[in-house]
């Protein structure tokens, strides 16, 4: 009970300023490593070089890698013992006041009658927070991943078969589908992007997977050697495009895909893409007794 009853209101608010503020190292590695591979004095290489100079100013400075502070999507795993209801207030405590100290641009919007609600809390739905029981030695983990508007504007559903993009219900028509959906994406995600890939599903579970599992570092592959091969593939290929950074042409479309399989019904096939743009912010908390780390 003791525990449940735990504010962790201020954690959180550090928790939204450093995803808000700082990308984490494993997103800029890849992004270094990008620009090597573009030409000097390539609109690319410029584009990726403006993006790490704004990386670094947001971090010394502490304000907001993009002005779009995103959509806040929470993963929280909680330990038996914890209320959800508690910590559902203290994130949408911590959320309204880090809106007020500028880490996030107040980004609710009513959609029925256009009213911005200045706190970034809209009804149940905003910010998102999904919870997760966890066995009661664990620690408690807040995820957290803002998802920027341009590039969800991008992501795309497709049921197969599709006979227009030739594309069957097997790994072969999955490929189609994601490569048109980097296609039609051009640079108006804000590339270079990472891919969110779900195979399966119903329409929501589908979308639903797709995002959860960019809350993975990159590099990290599916443990099923076909899909791993396939993420590789389709980064590799989607880099082949010549899209480029924020679609000025060049070599670095996608820095990673992954790919999750779900279960379908035998009367569907869904493939989801979800495009996560270069400011691709995600950061975690771990609660141990007294103790909290971000990683
Ligand atoms: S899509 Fe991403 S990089 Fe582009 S404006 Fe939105 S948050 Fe910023």
């Amino acid at each position: 009970m003791e525990r449940a009853m735990r504010d962790l209101t201020n954690e959180i608010i550090e928790l939204i300023r450093r995803t808000s503020t700082r990308l984490p190292a494993d997103v800029e590695e890849r992004l270094r490593a990008a620009i090597e591979k573009e030409a000097p004095g390539s609109a690319a290489r410029n584009a990726l070089e403006t993006i790490l100079k704004n990386i670094e100013l947001s971090r010394q400075k502490s304000t907001p890698i993009c002005q779009d502070t995103g959509t806040p999507i929470f993963y929280v795993h909680y330990p038996e013992g914890w209320s959800t209801r508690a910590l559902r207030e203290q994130i949408r405590n911590a959320m309204a006041e880090a809106t007020k100290r500028s880490y996030m641009r107040p980004n609710a919007v009513d959609a029925i009658y256009d009213r911005n609600t200045g706190n970034n809390l809209g009804g149940d739905d905003f910010p998102y927070i999904h919870f997760e029981e966890v066995d009661a030695d664990q620690p408690l983990v807040i995820e957290l991943m803002l998802k920027g508007g341009g590039c969800e504007n991008v992501g795309r559903q497709y049921s197969l078969p599709d006979n227009e993009l030739g594309a069957d219900r097997d790994l072969a028509g999955v490929r189609k589908v994601v490569l048109d959906a980097v296609q039609k994406a051009q640079g108006q995600g804000c590339a270079p992007g990472i891919l969110g890939v779900a195979i399966g599903g119903d329409r929501s579970s589908s979308y639903l997977k797709s995002k959860e599992v960019l809350f993975e570092k990159i590099g990290v592959r599916n443990p099923d050697p076909e899909l791993a091969k396939l993420e590789e593939r389709l980064t590799e290929e989607a880099n082949q495009l010549g899209i480029g950074p924020m679609g000025f042409g060049g070599q670095t479309t996608v820095l990673d895909t992954k790919i999750v399989g779900l279960s379908r019904l035998p009367a569907s096939y869904f493939v989801t893409v979800s495009y996560m743009c270069w400011a691709y912010r995600r950061r975690k908390m771990i609660v141990r007794g007294d103790q909290v780390e971000y990683e």
